[in-house]
């Protein structure tokens, strides 16, 4: 009996080991497997050091963007459409860290976790290929609506998030990738998505979240006059407007972008209130586009003075803007309050990415967002011009950002379709572009009508 139980308690203590091991092993393999499977000593998938992907990236409409055979990359043969797309597919040095090449790279090696590599007798299973959610034509048409200038334009649908436009400049023809040291200026960041990766002073497109939190908080708002005589002090600050706009309704204010109104604003919201709205709005966190995080836009009014509450309210002080987490806001304004999160993977992919309720968030209420499209739709009709953006019942803000005496502001133009058939959301920011309803508008005016198929 001594003898049976010595042996039960060694093979006991041998499947607790095993057990013990087993579960190690699982975990490591959960979380480490596709960087095994991608390490470069997998022949698999490596020749010569390359990641030897294979299949073929396509745009929404079944345009080839990428192409790779045994590690040899083959773009698409438009040279404006792969610099459009340069950002969103990525480089031969994989120096873009938002390129499909890099970000979807376990999709594209054929490696998944339940079956492992599946790369059969050299043959491209179908599951190599990905579909991103982008428009290439749509995209090279932006880009030359920039025009060399430095900025951003995205689009995209705010009740399925699909991006359909994505574009940054400066960017390169990958497939003949200029010197682009000899041209340190002109290829400033020319690695960095600015859509996803960049931030910049949001100036006046930022009144659009205190007029949020100025409707849910201040029941006077809708009837209350300000007056604005071009310039108010405020704790020996002086906050001015470009004209004295006189007495003015909050809908006017936000059609004139009048600072006055909206420093006053500010300091009736409090520091507290107005934090509060610019996080819900975005502010302070990233959103997750099908696994690559935005940059983070900040508001900081912790120790703010009423100065500096007053400049943050106006979008100055030190906000920053992630113009594609901004136009997810805006989208939510559209969206009767729900935010929809941008995604590039089209659903056809093998992998789709988030379920219907990770990717929705409610922001605002319906009742708030109602009177927020109707006062954006009236800038277009009293400020930014109904004959520029004929039939697209568009909504929008401008912004010029001031970013110091020395350099020309940041132009912001935001926005979206009230139309049912075509719910697109945009953002377009030109650094040092000056006027926002000048500079970034007239290229929202160029390249909206193409988004929907005008022109
Ligand atoms: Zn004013």
């Amino acid at each position: 009996m001594k003898l049976i139980s010595a042996r039960t308690a060694v093979l006991v203590a041998l499947t607790v080991l095993l057990v013990l091991g087993l579960t190690v092993f699982l975990v490591q393999y959960v979380n480490h497997a596709a960087a095994w499977a991608q390490h470069p000593s997998n022949r698999h998938f490596y020749t010569n050091a390359r990641l030897n992907t294979s299949g073929t990236i396509y745009d929404r409409h079944g345009n080839i963007l990428i192409q790779m055979v045994d590690g040899e990359i083959r773009f698409n043969e438009d040279a404006t459409v792969r610099t459009a797309v340069m950002h969103a597919t990525g480089d031969r040095g994989d120096n873009v860290e938002t390129g499909a090449l890099l970000v979807f790279r376990d999709r594209l090696t054929g490696w998944n976790f339940f079956n492992g590599a599946y790369r059969f007798n050299n043959k491209i299973s179908p599951a190599h290929d990905l579909t991103l959610t982008l428009d290439a034509n749509l995209c090279a048409r932006a880009y030359q609506e920039l025009n060399g200038r430095k900025g951003t334009v995205g689009i995209y649908n705010y009740k399925t998030g699909e991006i359909l436009c994505m574009v940054s400049s400066p960017s390169f023809d990958p497939a003949n990738p200029p010197d682009l040291q000899s041209y340190p200026e002109s290829y400033e960041g020319v690695y960095l998505n600015r859509l996803l990766s960049a931030t910049y002073t949001p100036g006046s497109v930022f009144k659009l979240v205190t007029t949020a939190a100025a409707l849910d908080h201040l029941p006077y708002i809708m009837r209350k006059p300000y007056q604005c005589q071009g310039r108010t002090q405020i704790e020996g600050n002086m906050v001015t407007c470009l004209t004295a706009h006189g007495q003015v309704t909050l809908k006017e204010a936000l059609a004139h972008s009048c600072n006055v109104t909206f420093a006053q604003i500010a300091l009736e919201l409090g520091a507290d209130r107005l934090q509060e709205y610019a996080e819900l709005a975005g502010f302070n966190s990233s959103l997750e586009i099908d696994g690559i995080k935005t940059a983070v836009g900040k508001v900081d009014l912790a120790r703010a003075t009423k100065a500096e509450l007053a400049w943050a309210g106006i979008g100055q002080f030190t906000n920053t803007a992630n113009p594609l987490n901004f136009m997810a806001f805006v989208g939510a304004i559209a969206n009767d309050g729900i935010r929809v999160t941008p995604k590039i993977l089209a659903d056809k992919n093998v992998f789709s990415s988030l379920n219907d309720t990770e990717n929705k968030k409610e922001l605002l209420s319906k009742e708030t967002t109602a009177t927020l499209k109707n006062m954006m739709r009236n800038n277009t009709l009293t400020v930014y011009g109904e004959h520029n953006f004929r039939g697209l019942e568009l909504c929008a803000k401008s912004g010029t950002a001031e970013v110091g005496a020395e350099r020309k502001p940041h132009a912001w133009f935001t926005g979206f379709l009230a139309r049912d058939d075509f719910p697109l959301a945009f953002v377009v920011v030109i650094e040092g572009g000056g006027a926002g309803s000048r500079a970034a508008a007239s290229v929202a005016a160029k390249i909206l009508p193409v988004a929907i198929g005008v022109n």
